[in-house]
């Protein structure tokens, strides 16, 4: 028997119209030296479309706060999620992943989220950071045939560019830059973007990842002649500065 949700879980779920559960873990890999896999059992309802993700309980400095973590993939048959932390840095989001073992028990809520896959694009553009990749690739593997993805990621280490499993009719680029001594500086990601030739039909660019190079890489996209409409945008985490107890980065 797994153990009773926090009531605060319950509450959060029920203000934001989704659900709460207990997931317990099923497995844990570490896939590269800054991406951690867990995958958790009991909570595969909470996974939503593509690009959602889902808010887990963690500790701060004594006090339950929450972090959100994309989707990776889900295993609907086995009622398992799986989703992919970076762990390069200290917080508690990162210090759960690397503490978390088989059978440990995590309050879920979800899903959340308002960006998914874009239906009409022909081509899907995702810029981020090691972050990123889970919501990258789960939403890349949803593209129809034919379609084409490209992934311009910038990675604490070559070995985490780990790659997603893609239809055989998805055409898929990716341009892995290191990244930046300084976070937050969109430099490496800018020079991945300028080795890439938009094509001429529709396509939708979709920025996962640390919030001034997100601005950065949306300004220079709009300078390259995309709409507003065909870039979606959300702020993962914040150079400097920790997210907030309800798991978002500051936004001033
Ligand atoms: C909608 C949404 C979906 C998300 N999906 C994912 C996901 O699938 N995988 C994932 O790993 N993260 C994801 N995140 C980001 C994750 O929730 C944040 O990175 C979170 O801040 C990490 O929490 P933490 O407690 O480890 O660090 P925090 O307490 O937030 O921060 C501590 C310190 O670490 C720095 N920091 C935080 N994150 C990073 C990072 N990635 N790289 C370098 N430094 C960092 C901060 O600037 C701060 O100085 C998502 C965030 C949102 C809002």
């Amino acid at each position: 028997m797994t153990r009773s949700l926090d009531p605060s879980s319950v509450e959060l779920a029920t203000r934001l119209g989704v659900q709460a559960g207990v997931g317990v873990v099923t497995a844990v890999e570490q896939l590269s030296p800054t991406i951690r896999s867990i995958t958790l059992s009991g909570v595969s309802a909470l996974a939503g479309v593509p690009g959602n993700d889902v808010m887990l309980e963690v500790m701060n400095e004594g006090r339950p706060a929450r972090r959100r973590y994309s989707v990776r993939s889900v295993d609907v048959d086995r009622d398992e999620l799986t989703l992919w932390i970076a762990v390069g840095h200290n917080g508690p989001g990162a210090r759960l992943a690397l503490n978390t073992t088989v059978g440990t028990e995590l309050d879920v809520v979800g899903p959340r989220g308002k960006i998914p896959l874009d239906p009409m694009a022909d081509w899907h553009l995702f810029v981020g950071d090691s972050s990123s990749l889970g919501a990258f690739y789960r939403m890349a593997e949803s593209i129809e045939e034919p379609g084409r993805a490209i992934f311009i990621v910038e990675t604490d280490h070559p070995d985490d560019a780990l790659t997603p499993t893609l239809p055989e009719g998805i055409g898929a680029t990716g341009i892995f830059v290191n990244k930046h001594n300084e976070a937050g500086n969109a430099t490496a990601l800018m020079h991945g973007l300028a080795a890439f030739a938009f094509p001429q039909d529709e396509g939708h660019a979709y920025l996962f990842g640390e919030f001034s190079t997100n601005k950065a890489i949306r300004t220079a996209l709009l300078d390259r002649g995309l709409s507003d409409e065909q870039i979606s945008f959300k702020a993962f985490w914040r150079a400097g500065s920790a997210n907030a107890d309800h798991g978002e980065p500051k936004k001033d």
